[in-house]
Protein backbone atom coordinates (compact mmCIF):
# COMPACT_ATOMS: atom_id res chain seq x y z
CA UNK A 1 0.00 0.00 0.00
CA UNK A 2 2.85 2.19 0.83
CA UNK A 3 6.13 1.96 -0.74
CA UNK A 4 9.19 4.40 0.35
CA UNK A 5 12.18 3.97 -2.09
CA UNK A 6 15.19 5.80 -1.26
CA UNK A 7 14.44 9.11 0.25
CA UNK A 8 16.60 11.11 1.84
CA UNK A 9 15.45 14.48 3.97
CA UNK A 10 18.06 17.04 5.18
CA UNK A 11 17.47 19.76 7.72
CA UNK A 12 20.89 22.06 6.95
CA UNK A 13 23.65 19.61 6.99
CA UNK A 14 21.19 17.23 8.79
CA UNK A 15 20.27 14.42 7.81
CA UNK A 16 17.24 13.65 9.35
CA UNK A 17 16.32 10.71 6.98
CA UNK A 18 19.46 8.91 5.39
CA UNK A 19 18.58 6.40 2.30
CA UNK A 20 15.37 5.08 3.94
CA UNK A 21 13.46 2.64 2.29
CA UNK A 22 10.06 0.40 3.49
CA UNK A 23 6.98 -0.90 2.10
CA UNK A 24 3.85 -1.39 3.81
CA UNK A 25 1.18 -4.04 2.70
CA UNK A 26 -2.63 -3.44 3.13
CA UNK A 27 -3.82 -4.39 6.79
CA UNK A 28 -0.26 -4.54 8.15
CA UNK A 29 0.40 -2.86 11.42
CA UNK A 30 4.37 -1.36 11.42
CA UNK A 31 5.58 0.41 14.48
CA UNK A 32 8.79 2.61 13.84
CA UNK A 33 10.98 2.78 16.98
CA UNK A 34 13.97 4.19 17.97
CA UNK A 35 15.72 7.23 19.80
CA UNK A 36 14.91 10.72 19.93
CA UNK A 37 15.77 12.99 17.34
CA UNK A 38 16.41 9.54 15.06
CA UNK A 39 13.92 10.42 12.38
CA UNK A 40 11.09 9.01 13.28
CA UNK A 41 8.26 12.19 12.97
CA UNK A 42 10.58 12.99 9.74
CA UNK A 43 9.79 9.62 7.94
CA UNK A 44 5.98 9.73 8.75
CA UNK A 45 5.48 12.67 8.01
CA UNK A 46 6.88 12.46 4.88
CA UNK A 47 4.86 10.04 4.17
CA UNK A 48 1.61 11.91 4.70
CA UNK A 49 3.73 14.90 2.61
CA UNK A 50 4.17 17.00 5.60
CA UNK A 51 8.03 16.75 4.73
CA UNK A 52 8.87 17.02 0.87
CA UNK A 53 12.37 14.68 1.11
CA UNK A 54 15.16 15.87 -1.47
CA UNK A 55 15.55 12.61 -3.07
CA UNK A 56 13.88 9.45 -3.63
CA UNK A 57 10.35 8.84 -4.00
CA UNK A 58 7.31 7.60 -1.48
CA UNK A 59 4.26 5.15 -3.89
CA UNK A 60 1.14 5.02 -2.35
CA UNK A 61 -1.03 1.98 -3.51
CA UNK A 62 0.72 1.27 -6.48
CA UNK A 63 1.25 5.06 -7.66
CA UNK A 64 4.03 7.84 -7.32
CA UNK A 65 2.46 9.85 -4.66
CA UNK A 66 3.63 13.49 -5.68
CA UNK A 67 2.45 17.10 -4.95
CA UNK A 68 3.14 18.36 -8.01
CA UNK A 69 0.32 16.26 -9.32
CA UNK A 70 -2.24 18.12 -7.80
CA UNK A 71 -5.35 16.23 -8.47
CA UNK A 72 -3.91 12.53 -7.49
CA UNK A 73 -2.25 14.02 -4.58
CA UNK A 74 -5.14 15.52 -3.62
CA UNK A 75 -7.04 12.36 -3.93
CA UNK A 76 -3.98 10.26 -2.46
CA UNK A 77 -3.78 12.36 0.41
CA UNK A 78 -7.22 12.02 1.68
CA UNK A 79 -6.67 8.58 2.02
CA UNK A 80 -4.44 8.63 4.68
CA UNK A 81 -5.50 9.73 8.75
CA UNK A 82 -2.72 11.15 10.85
CA UNK A 83 -2.93 11.60 14.33
CA UNK A 84 -0.74 13.72 16.15
CA UNK A 85 0.93 13.95 19.50
CA UNK A 86 -1.28 16.94 20.35
CA UNK A 87 -4.41 16.17 18.87
CA UNK A 88 -5.21 19.08 16.90
CA UNK A 89 -8.57 19.81 17.56
CA UNK A 90 -10.53 22.37 16.73
CA UNK A 91 -10.75 24.09 20.30
CA UNK A 92 -13.49 26.64 18.94
CA UNK A 93 -15.55 23.99 17.85
CA UNK A 94 -17.80 20.94 19.05
CA UNK A 95 -16.82 17.16 18.94
CA UNK A 96 -19.05 17.24 16.56
CA UNK A 97 -18.46 19.88 14.38
CA UNK A 98 -14.79 18.73 14.37
CA UNK A 99 -15.94 15.30 12.90
CA UNK A 100 -18.34 16.46 10.33
CA UNK A 101 -16.57 19.81 9.02
CA UNK A 102 -14.10 18.17 6.52
CA UNK A 103 -16.77 15.79 5.42
CA UNK A 104 -19.03 18.47 4.29
CA UNK A 105 -16.52 20.52 2.89
CA UNK A 106 -13.60 17.96 1.52
CA UNK A 107 -16.02 14.62 1.06
CA UNK A 108 -19.15 17.04 0.20
CA UNK A 109 -20.91 14.97 2.25
CA UNK A 110 -24.64 16.21 3.43
CA UNK A 111 -24.49 17.79 7.09
CA UNK A 112 -27.02 14.57 7.97
CA UNK A 113 -24.45 12.03 5.91
CA UNK A 114 -21.79 14.12 7.86
CA UNK A 115 -23.37 13.83 10.88
CA UNK A 116 -24.35 10.00 11.08
CA UNK A 117 -21.04 9.27 10.33
CA UNK A 118 -19.50 11.11 13.43
CA UNK A 119 -21.91 9.71 15.24
CA UNK A 120 -20.90 5.83 14.69
CA UNK A 121 -17.18 6.87 15.30
CA UNK A 122 -17.89 8.62 18.01
CA UNK A 123 -19.79 5.49 19.35
CA UNK A 124 -16.77 3.28 18.38
CA UNK A 125 -14.61 5.79 20.55
CA UNK A 126 -17.12 5.39 23.64
CA UNK A 127 -17.55 9.28 23.14
CA UNK A 128 -21.03 9.51 21.49
CA UNK A 129 -22.40 11.75 24.67
CA UNK A 130 -19.56 14.25 24.09
CA UNK A 131 -21.11 15.46 20.84
CA UNK A 132 -22.16 18.81 22.12
CA UNK A 133 -18.64 19.20 24.38
CA UNK A 134 -15.99 21.56 23.51
CA UNK A 135 -12.47 19.92 23.57
CA UNK A 136 -11.37 21.91 26.27
CA UNK A 137 -13.94 20.00 28.63
CA UNK A 138 -12.41 16.63 27.74
CA UNK A 139 -9.49 15.00 29.13
CA UNK A 140 -6.16 14.14 27.06
CA UNK A 141 -7.32 10.66 26.34
CA UNK A 142 -10.90 11.86 25.55
CA UNK A 143 -9.29 14.84 23.15
CA UNK A 144 -7.01 11.68 21.24
CA UNK A 145 -10.09 9.51 20.59
CA UNK A 146 -11.73 12.09 19.10
CA UNK A 147 -8.90 12.88 16.90
CA UNK A 148 -9.42 9.52 15.60
CA UNK A 149 -12.84 9.04 15.39
CA UNK A 150 -12.31 12.46 13.21
CA UNK A 151 -9.50 10.57 10.84
CA UNK A 152 -12.02 7.63 10.45
CA UNK A 153 -14.75 9.32 9.45
CA UNK A 154 -12.93 10.47 6.35
CA UNK A 155 -12.98 6.69 5.47
CA UNK A 156 -8.92 6.48 5.50
CA UNK A 157 -7.26 3.55 3.54
CA UNK A 158 -4.34 3.46 6.16
CA UNK A 159 -3.54 5.28 9.53
CA UNK A 160 -0.85 7.22 10.33
CA UNK A 161 0.23 7.64 14.21
CA UNK A 162 2.91 10.11 15.66
CA UNK A 163 3.44 9.08 19.55
CA UNK A 164 -0.43 9.43 20.20
CA UNK A 165 -0.33 8.56 23.47
CA UNK A 166 3.13 10.58 24.60
CA UNK A 167 1.22 13.43 25.62
CA UNK A 168 -1.52 11.66 27.83
CA UNK A 169 -1.10 11.05 31.84
CA UNK A 170 -0.49 7.34 32.12
CA UNK A 171 -4.09 6.42 33.34
CA UNK A 172 -5.27 7.66 29.94
CA UNK A 173 -2.74 5.81 27.56
CA UNK A 174 -4.88 2.86 27.63
CA UNK A 175 -8.27 3.62 26.08
CA UNK A 176 -6.32 5.36 23.67
CA UNK A 177 -3.81 2.30 22.66
CA UNK A 178 -7.59 0.40 23.27
CA UNK A 179 -8.63 2.26 20.31
CA UNK A 180 -5.85 1.64 17.97
CA UNK A 181 -5.82 -2.12 18.64
CA UNK A 182 -9.75 -2.64 17.70
CA UNK A 183 -8.63 -0.79 14.54
CA UNK A 184 -6.19 -3.41 14.03
CA UNK A 185 -8.02 -6.17 14.40
CA UNK A 186 -10.62 -4.92 11.72
CA UNK A 187 -8.02 -4.78 9.00
CA UNK A 188 -6.87 -1.10 9.31
CA UNK A 189 -3.59 -0.55 8.03
CA UNK A 190 -1.06 1.35 10.35
CA UNK A 191 2.12 3.19 10.75
CA UNK A 192 2.28 4.09 14.61
CA UNK A 193 5.84 5.45 15.86
CA UNK A 194 5.83 5.05 19.38
CA UNK A 195 7.65 4.35 22.54
CA UNK A 196 4.57 1.82 23.81
CA UNK A 197 6.77 -1.24 23.77
CA UNK A 198 4.17 -3.27 25.69
CA UNK A 199 1.72 -2.12 22.78
CA UNK A 200 4.16 -2.68 19.79
CA UNK A 201 4.96 -5.92 20.66
CA UNK A 202 1.77 -6.64 21.01
CA UNK A 203 -0.74 -5.11 18.31
CA UNK A 204 2.52 -5.32 15.49
CA UNK A 205 3.25 -7.36 12.69
CA UNK A 206 6.59 -5.88 12.20
CA UNK A 207 9.14 -3.47 13.55
CA UNK A 208 11.22 -1.07 11.93
CA UNK A 209 13.72 0.68 14.41
CA UNK A 210 15.61 4.11 13.35
CA UNK A 211 18.91 5.56 14.33
CA UNK A 212 20.31 9.09 12.96
CA UNK A 213 17.91 8.78 9.87
CA UNK A 214 18.24 5.25 8.78
CA UNK A 215 16.46 1.50 8.74
CA UNK A 216 19.25 -0.10 11.62
CA UNK A 217 16.74 -3.08 11.59
CA UNK A 218 13.58 -4.48 10.68
CA UNK A 219 12.19 -7.70 11.91
CA UNK A 220 8.66 -9.13 13.26
CA UNK A 221 7.62 -7.70 16.52
CA UNK A 222 8.24 -11.60 17.91
CA UNK A 223 12.22 -11.70 16.62
CA UNK A 224 12.77 -7.68 17.29
CA UNK A 225 11.88 -7.84 21.24
CA UNK A 226 12.55 -11.38 22.13
CA UNK A 227 15.91 -11.57 20.30
CA UNK A 228 16.87 -8.51 18.48
CA UNK A 229 19.71 -8.94 15.70
CA UNK A 230 21.47 -5.25 15.89
CA UNK A 231 23.72 -4.57 18.96
CA UNK A 232 22.09 -0.56 18.85
CA UNK A 233 18.39 -2.22 18.81
CA UNK A 234 19.58 -4.52 22.19
CA UNK A 235 21.23 -1.43 24.01
CA UNK A 236 18.23 0.95 22.84
CA UNK A 237 15.80 -2.03 24.16
CA UNK A 238 17.73 -2.65 27.42
CA UNK A 239 17.60 1.32 28.55
CA UNK A 240 13.64 1.17 27.46
CA UNK A 241 11.97 -2.27 28.53
P1 LIG B 1 11.43 12.14 18.93
O1 LIG B 1 11.40 10.74 19.46
O2 LIG B 1 12.12 13.07 19.87
O3 LIG B 1 10.10 12.65 18.47
P2 LIG B 1 12.14 11.67 16.12
O4 LIG B 1 12.73 10.32 15.93
O5 LIG B 1 10.72 11.87 15.78
O6 LIG B 1 12.42 12.12 17.63
P3 LIG B 1 12.59 13.75 14.16
O7 LIG B 1 11.63 14.73 14.73
O8 LIG B 1 12.21 13.04 12.93
O9 LIG B 1 13.02 12.68 15.27
O10 LIG B 1 13.94 14.52 13.92
C1 LIG B 1 15.07 13.96 13.27
C2 LIG B 1 16.16 15.00 13.25
O11 LIG B 1 15.80 16.09 12.42
C3 LIG B 1 16.46 15.60 14.62
O12 LIG B 1 17.82 15.79 14.75
C4 LIG B 1 15.69 16.90 14.60
O13 LIG B 1 16.31 17.85 15.42
C5 LIG B 1 15.77 17.29 13.14
N1 LIG B 1 14.60 18.07 12.70
C6 LIG B 1 13.33 17.61 12.65
N2 LIG B 1 12.50 18.55 12.16
C7 LIG B 1 13.27 19.64 11.90
C8 LIG B 1 13.00 20.94 11.37
N3 LIG B 1 11.76 21.30 11.00
N4 LIG B 1 14.05 21.80 11.24
C9 LIG B 1 15.29 21.43 11.60
N5 LIG B 1 15.61 20.22 12.10
C10 LIG B 1 14.62 19.33 12.24
MG1 LIG C 1 9.04 12.51 16.83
Amino acid sequence: MIKVDHITKQFGKLKALNDVSLEVKKGEIVCLIGPSGSGKSTLIRAINGLEVPESGHIYFEGELYDAKNKKKYAAQRGKMGFVFQHFNLFPNMTVLENLTIAQTRVLKRSDQEAKDMAMKYLKRVGLDDKASQYPNKLSGGQKQRVAIARSLCMNPEIMLFDEPTSALDPEMVEEVLEVMQDLGKEGMTMIIVTHEMGFARTVADRVIFLEDGQIVEENSAEAFFDHPSSDRAKLFLSKVM
